[in-house]
């Protein structure tokens, strides 16, 4: 019988994870469906126990459910609560189990396949939703320094507050980032989607610096912002997307799809 996948979100239209879902599966054989499902802002439990009344057996959480999935689910990994944040459920029984795999998305994507060396690196993270919370002690444990800054500054000093004890990670606005220079630059922030950027000044980039956009499918004003700014090496977040859904697809299905045919396919569309 097949097996029910989706991918919950708001909005939900623009994701490519039922293409890349699909092309797992042929791949490895596994007779699976995988759709997108857009949930009411205020409806997302309600939308997760429909899936699960009707026999779902895991999906993946995007913007702006990360952290309601986290409180949903009964069993959590270390990732998700590293990133107090979830983007892959699997429903077992009575039980929601939740998983974090957008960090370990994001360094397969700047490591194997940009390879572009992380080690020692000084990160900038602008935004300090769900993504940023799930990609940051990732990185920190990847050795890399980290500023993380935001719209609302209290969100960016509790992500960075997590890391007293183990490491230091600041927190700032945007206008407090003037005169610093960084190797790599990411942005977390959703801004991409209402076609923003967030106030940025000038001269961010360090020689050789790498900006990295998650958002994917559109030329963002950040990567614009990126470009005109000299920034080395330019990413959007298609390839951590790829990422991240090949080991949410290795936890549903206990088999680990090869993600460079999928990647090509998708820069072929
Ligand atoms: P959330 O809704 O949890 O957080 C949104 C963040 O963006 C907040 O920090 C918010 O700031 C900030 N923001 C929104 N609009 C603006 C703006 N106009 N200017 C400045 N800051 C803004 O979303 P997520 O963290 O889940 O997702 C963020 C982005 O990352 C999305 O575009 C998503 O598609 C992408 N993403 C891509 C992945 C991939 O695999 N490639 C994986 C995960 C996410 P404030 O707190 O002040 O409201």
């Amino acid at each position: 019988m097949t097996d029910k996948y989706a991918v919950i979100g708001n909005p939900i239209s623009h994701s490519k994870s039922p293409f890349i879902h699909k092309m797992f599966a042929q791949q490895t054989g596994q007779d699976i469906s995988y759709e997108a499902i857009e949930s009411p802002l205020e409806g997302f439990a309600e939308t997760i126990a429909r899936l699960r009344a009707e026999g779902y057996k895991g999906c993946n959480v995007t913007v702006p459910f990360k952290f309601e999935a986290y409180q949903l689910a009964t069993q959590r990994s270390g990732r998700a609560n590293d990133a107090n944040a979830v983007n892959t459920l699997i429903f077992e029984g009575d039980q929601i189990l939740g998983d974090n795999t957008d960090g370990v998305g994001l360094l397969a994507d700047i490591e194997k396949n940009i390879q572009y060396p992380l080690f020692l690196k000084d990160a900038l993270i602008l935004g300090a939703g769900g993504a940023a919370a799930g990609v940051m002690w990732p990185l920190f444990n990847a050795g890399v320094g980290i500023i993380v800054a935001n719209r609302t500054l209290e969100k960016a000093q509790t992500l960075a507050d997590a890391f007293e004890g183990a490491g230091t990670v600041f927190a700032k606005r945007y206008e407090d980032l003037a005169g610093r220079r960084f190797d790599i630059v990411i942005n977390a922030t959703s801004s991409g989607l209402s076609d923003e950027l967030p106030p940025l000044p000038d001269g961010l980039f360090k020689p050789g610096a790498l900006a990295y956009d998650m958002m994917y499918g559109k030329d963002t004003p950040f990567l614009k912002f990126a470009r005109a700014q000299g920034a080395a090496v330019i990413a959007d977040g298609l390839g951590m997307l790829v990422e991240q859904a090949a080991t949410s697809f290795a936890l549903w299905r206990k088999v680990r799809p090869d993600t460079q045919p999928v990647l090509d396919a998708l820069h072929k569309l």
